[in-house]
């Protein structure tokens, strides 16, 4: 999935966790979820954040969609943030979470659950880049658009 994709995703996740949660501290929270949205794909030299050249190193070692996009190795890393801050790991894996469900939604899948089961989860059909990823991106920003509108502007 594309980088403007994967955000305004985590936008909407964000929206309705700030809506309904008590989350201590919002903004922080907020910050460390896209920020773990981004942080995903670094292993990719073809995506918005890995196209990075001092990610690079980090391309050299793992794969795309190896490591990287596995839950265990999400919380591994929000575990060490939280023991910074408690919300902003929270938000991290979060977001982390919210990246892989997208990436769920593309025909070649990603394996969330690596190292306990090794085989690729996919739930869809979508190609990267593909017109289904636009109709999706666009519905997912218009909907933020509502809902920061009835539940900001609004109230
Ligand atoms: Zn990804």
């Amino acid at each position: 999935m594309l980088f403007r994709t994967h955000i305004v995703f985590s936008v909407l996740v964000y929206l309705i966790i700030v809506r309904y949660l008590a989350i201590g501290s919002p903004i922080v929270f907020g910050i460390f979820l896209i920020l773990a949205t981004m942080f995903v794909d670094i292993d990719s030299r073809n995506s918005k954040m890995g196209k990075r050249f001092y990610f690079r190193p980090i391309q050299w070692i793992v794969k795309h969609r190896g490591i990287f996009h596995s839950l265990l190795f999400g919380l591994l890393i929000s575990v060490i943030i939280a023991a910074v801050h408690s919300w902003a790991g929270v938000g991290f894996f979060v977001g982390y979470v919210s990246h892989l469900f997208m990436d769920c939604f593309t025909r070649s899948g990603v394996k969330v659950f690596w190292p306990v089961y090794n085989k690729k989860i996919s739930f869809g059909w979508v190609r990267s880049g593909g017109v289904a990823e636009d109709v999706i991106f666009v519905l997912l920003l218009l909907l933020n658009l509502w809902l920061v509108w009835v539940w900001i502007v609004l109230s």
